[in-house]
């Protein structure tokens, strides 16, 4: 039995991060998929944990390598999600989160992986978004305002989705992506 490979995709702010935590404590058979990228980490990230942090040129030698099931250039940086990752999952007959933007889910898509269900986690609104963004406060203004520029983009994709939650009340949120990653 293969499990699922589960895509949440959403833009920042829209409390993606805080849903996904979540499901992860409920559910022991579901597995993060931990992305490379090159960003810099933030305050209490840990490499490996929410990323594997690398430099631009080692993750250009990944890309020839082909080691990356997806990836993408977003906002001025690389992300990519490692195949090692899926195959970890995989094999321990883990279902498994890819939690990444739309192109890198449209990517996916297209690799026409077995057992693929993509939902979209969308804000009340786009002022919410704005809000949740200033109130995180882990960005400057000058990468909110892209940040917001790109969810723009990224909302006007959400019906490529097979689901979209809407992240109005967090536990109704965790509720209804729990249920659609057991059912669907
Ligand atoms: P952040 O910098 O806030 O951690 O992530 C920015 C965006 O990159 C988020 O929308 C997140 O879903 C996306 N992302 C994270 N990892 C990957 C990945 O491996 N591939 C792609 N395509 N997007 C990713």
């Amino acid at each position: 039995m293969k499990g699922k490979i589960v895509v949440i995709s959403g833009p920042s702010g829209c409390g993606k991060g805080t849903v996904i935590a979540k499901l992860l404590d409920r559910e022991s058979n579901l597995k993060l998929s931990v992305s490379m990228t090159t960003r810099e980490p933030r305050p209490n990230e840990c490499h490996g944990r929410e990323y594997y942090f690398v430099t631009k040129q080692e993750f250009e030698k990944r890309i020839a390598s082909g080691d990356l099931l997806e990836y993408t250039e977003y906002n001025g940086n690389y992300y990519g999600t490692p195949k090692t990752e899926l195959e970890k999952a995989r094999e321990q007959g883990n279902d498994i989160l890819l939690d990444i933007e739309i192109e890198g889910a449209e990517n996916v898509r297209r690799a026409g992986l077995d057992n693929l269900v993509t939902i979209f986690l969308a804000p009340p609104s786009f002022e919410e978004l704005r809000k949740r963004l200033i109130l995180r406060g882990t960005e400057s203004p000058e990468v909110i305002e892209r940040r917001l520029a790109r969810a723009e983009k990224e909302l006007a994709e959400k019906s490529k989705y097979d689901y979209v939650v809407i992240n109005d009340d967090l536990e109704t949120a965790v509720d209804e992506v729990y249920y659609i990653i057991k059912n669907k």
